[in-house]
């Protein structure tokens, strides 16, 4: 089964949305593989948006996601990196469709919800960031 990493940014708990975003992934059919609520670290945040750190947004970026807790998931399903990045929507809230997680739910470019990994190669590599293979459900 393809798995793909999920994260409900700081503002879906602090706005009580996990269980929205939940609800959608679980109508879809994808398994919930792994959930943990968690506190990001700096050293985290500057590994899992490599390549972002010269960007203007980067210090908000870094604000925002350290401004409370995150929740960390592992989805598993059939072609489930593409199925969720099409379930989150475009990067920015205003040009995401009705019917995604940032169209539906978001309205701020950097407070956008919901982060889903881009790639096969990328959802192992952010996987191994937050998770152990222990906290993963086979
Ligand atoms: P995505 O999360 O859709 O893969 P990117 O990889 O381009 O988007 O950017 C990573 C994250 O950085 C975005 O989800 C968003 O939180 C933030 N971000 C990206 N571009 C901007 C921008 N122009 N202004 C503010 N924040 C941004
Ligand atoms: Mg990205």
């Amino acid at each position: 089964m393809e798995k793909t990493f999920v994260m409900l940014k700081s503002d879906g708990l602090q706005r009580g949305l996990l269980g929205n975003v939940l609800s959608r992934i679980e109508s879809k059919g994808y398994s919930i593989l792994a959930l943990k609520v968690q506190n990001m670290t700096l050293e985290q945040l500057e590994k899992h948006y490599d390549g972002h750190q010269d960007k203007p947004y980067f210090p908000n970026l870094v604000e925002y996601l350290t401004s409370g807790p995150v929740v960390h998931m592992v989805i598993g399903g059939e072609n489930v990196v593409a199925g969720m990045r099409k379930m989150s929507g475009a990067t920015d809230p205003a040009k995401a469709d009705l019917g995604t997680v940032r169209g539906d739910l978001a309205q701020d470019m950097t407070k956008n919800l919901i982060h889903t990994s881009d790639s096969l190669e990328n959802a192992a590599r952010e996987i191994a960031l937050y998770l152990t293979p222990e906290e993963i459900i086979e």
